[in-house]
């Protein structure tokens, strides 16, 4: 179906429509398409801009990752389907390494997004025959690389199932979450979460990891500053101002009184 561009959903209607083709294809399965439902509900009430807080949650994770021995970015179907530009340009950025991570995990499918990643332009992909185990996970995403995510310091796991932020978080890693659910146990597990879209938070985060880089008195302060618990706090707060805002814009003029 062709969407006209003045459509006023047109990105969101293109996203979606890229979504389902990428699930045609394999890449992303049907409960990613829930998944992302969950997150659009989010950004709708989040305004669909990059918030403050998000912002500075964002160069945050810029400075973690460029302090990194081993900095590597997790990818799951959807982050494949929705952003593999993104990812490569940040992994060049850095530099890191990006890991294949699947909960649907078939050799096939790890196969195909290793190709579209590489395709894309990351040259260190680490997808199919994982050789090492995630301590205290039970699913298909324990499976990971020595390499890379069990042996990474700092991991960015966009789009993220809670239990493996919670598991990586134990093993001692500095786990950095893209998620638009403020409330999800990623977030709440991640040391450093950003409430954001993943298109636009993973643009931020390259953007800050080029300036910091010139700047590393900057990216140390930066990382002695951050505030986990504020930044959190001030996301809640930014939501509670849009609230607001919207049951201001949404009243209904109050009818005229008539006398009898
Ligand atoms: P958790 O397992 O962490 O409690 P969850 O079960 O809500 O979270 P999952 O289904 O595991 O979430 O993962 C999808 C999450 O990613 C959702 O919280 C959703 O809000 C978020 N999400 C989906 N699409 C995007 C996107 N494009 N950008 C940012 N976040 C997104
Ligand atoms: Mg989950």
């Amino acid at each position: 179906m062709r969407i006209p561009r003045s459509h006023p959903r047109y990105v969101s209607l293109k996203t979606r429509e890229s979504l389902v083709a990428a699930n045609r294809e394999g890449v992303v399965v049907l409960e990613g398409l829930i998944a992302h439902g969950r997150g659009e509900a989010w950004d709708y009430l989040l305004g669909e801009e990059t918030s403050a807080p998000a912002l500075v949650a964002e160069k945050a994770a810029a400075a973690f990752l460029l302090a990194a021995k081993n900095p590597v970015i997790s990818v799951n179907g959807n982050v494949a389907a929705l952003a593999t530009r993104q990812v490569a340009r940040l992994a060049a950025a850095i530099p890191a390494k990006v890991e294949v991570n699947l909960f649907h995990r078939t050799d096939a499918r790890v196969r195909q997004i290793t190709r579209l990643l590489q395709n894309a332009g990351v040259k260190d992909v680490l997808g199919p025959r994982p050789n090492a185990r995630i301590p205290g996970l039970a699913s298909q995403r324990a499976r990971t690389h020595r390499a890379g995510t069990y042996s990474a310091d700092v991991v960015l796991v966009p789009l993220e199932d809670g239990d493996r932020a919670e598991a990586l978080t134990k093993m001692g890693k500095v786990v950095i979450s893209v998620d638009l659910n403020p409330l999800s146990r990623t977030t709440q597990a991640a040391a450093v979460p950003i409430v954001d879209e993943l298109t636009r938070a993973l643009t931020e985060v390259e953007r800050f990891v080029r300036d910091l880089k010139r700047d590393r008195p900057e990216a140390a302060r930066v990382r002695r500053e951050y505030d986990r618990a504020r930044n959190l706090a001030a996301v809640f707060g930014f939501l509670r101002w849009r609230l607001a805002g919207l049951v201001t814009t949404t009243k209904k003029p109050r009818p005229r009184q008539t006398k009898r």
